[in-house]
């Protein structure tokens, strides 16, 4: 056995701090929360003040560009790097075309922020992407598998028609996270992705990063960051560092346990219907088979009603009833409270790092009760 270039990407990331290190200085990153730092001249770089760049910021973007493979900057939240990567792309009169079935807070933010400035943005089905109208399109964004439908797109093939309509491709990367799924690999030019869920890991924090290998795209970012002053503070950068150490072994347990209770929720007579990408008869299999390394740790199951649902859901003893996802305890929530397009009965399951038998058996016997 031979270790492959994500093995050593994982490894890297956990000695990312190696190199610099002197005699004495501390393995893990130091919390700095200074505001201003030691300035006599302004022309030797270095540190200067907290909203243009923080120590703790860079050691979390560090562990993140060893992840993406390219440069990152981290933000308060991943709507803050949605915000970031959006306005540093958009173009007066030029459309962005954004999924009509991903995360809804990027589609209010285009409503109402994009529009009034005269970017209009179109609204594409996620399965529709590929064969979306991109004339006049300044930017494709996507977002793949969608939340919470897990529904796909072909990342290369959109990327290739976007680029040749002269559009910039955003992905939003949030529920795979770049342990499984690198875009920037398969053409996109940039991407966004909340933290704040598996990356953290712990729901003890908000943040966000955006990546591209473009450098004058990522100066554009960098400025939005500083100009704006959407900065993340610096105990947040600290959590994200530690939480990002353990992103690799909490993925592995969340996607093999979540492929297991979906192939048990498929196969039982009080469930309609199950979305999970990892089971062989399910639309998204064939596709992201291909282009991520994993089926990720979200399951999309649909009882019978909104009460059989929220019943189901009080009854299992080890999910939380909670909104978000990837976190280390799994978590359950009817989507349809939102507003979602979904089935009254959907419920988005996250799948956490408990035993996965005492999960089940959890979950067994809430369905038996039903
Ligand atoms: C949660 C989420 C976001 C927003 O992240 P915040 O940290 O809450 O701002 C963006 N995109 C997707 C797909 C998400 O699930």
């Amino acid at each position: 056995m031979t270790q492959t270039p994500d093995d050593r990407r994982f490894a890297e990331l956990l000695h990312h701090r190696a190199e610099g290190l002197a005699q004495g200085d501390p393995i893990t990153p130091p919390l700095v929360s200074s505001a201003t730092y030691h300035l006599p001249r302004v022309d030797q770089g270095g540190f200067m003040y907290g909203r243009m760049s923080m120590p703790t910021w860079e050691a979390v973007e560090a562990q993140l560009a060893i992840l993406e493979g390219a440069p990152c900057l981290s933000f308060p939240s991943g709507m803050a790097a949605i915000s970031a990567a959006l306005m540093a792309t958009v173009a007066p009169g030029r459309r962005v075309v954004l999924p009509s079935d991903g995360y809804y807070t990027t589609r209010l933010f285009a409503d109402a922020f994009l529009a009034p400035f005269g970017v209009t943005a179109d609204y594409v089905p996620t399965l529709a992407m590929a064969q979306a109208d991109l004339t006049e399109a300044g930017v494709v964004f996507l977002e793949t598998p969608s939340n919470p439908g897990l529904e796909v797109c072909d990342i290369a093939a959109i990327a290739a028609r976007a680029h040749a309509a002269g559009a910039k491709v955003i992905v939003d990367n949030t529920t795979l996270t770049a342990v499984l799924q690198r875009p920037l690999d398969l053409g996109a030019d940039v991407v966004v992705a909340a933290d704040t869920k598996a990356p953290g890991g712990h729901s003890d924090v908000l943040f966000g990063h955006v990546a591209t290998r473009d450098a004058a795209l990522m100066a554009r970012v960098r400025d939005w960051r500083k100009l704006s002053g959407a900065v993340p503070g610096a105990f947040e950068a600290w959590l994200v560092h530690r939480g990002i150490e353990t992103l690799e072994v909490r993925m592995a347990r969340m996607c093999a346990s979540a492929q297991v209770i979906a192939e048990r929720l498929a196969a039982h007579p009080k469930v309609q219907a199950v979305r999970y990408p990892g089971l062989p008869g399910d639309p998204s299999h064939a596709l992201m088979a291909r282009q991520a390394r994993g089926f990720g740790f979200l399951i999309g199951a649909t009882l019978a009603d909104a009460d059989v649902a929220e019943q189901f859901l009080e009854s299992c003893p080890f999910l939380a009833r909670a909104t978000s996802f990837g976190a280390t305890h799994s978590a359950g929530e009817r989507r349809a409270r939102w507003g979602d397009a979904v089935a009254p009965g959907f419920l988005r399951l996250s799948i956490g790092v408990e035993p996965v038998e005492a999960l089940w058996a959890g979950m067994a016997e809430a369905l038996a009760g039903l």
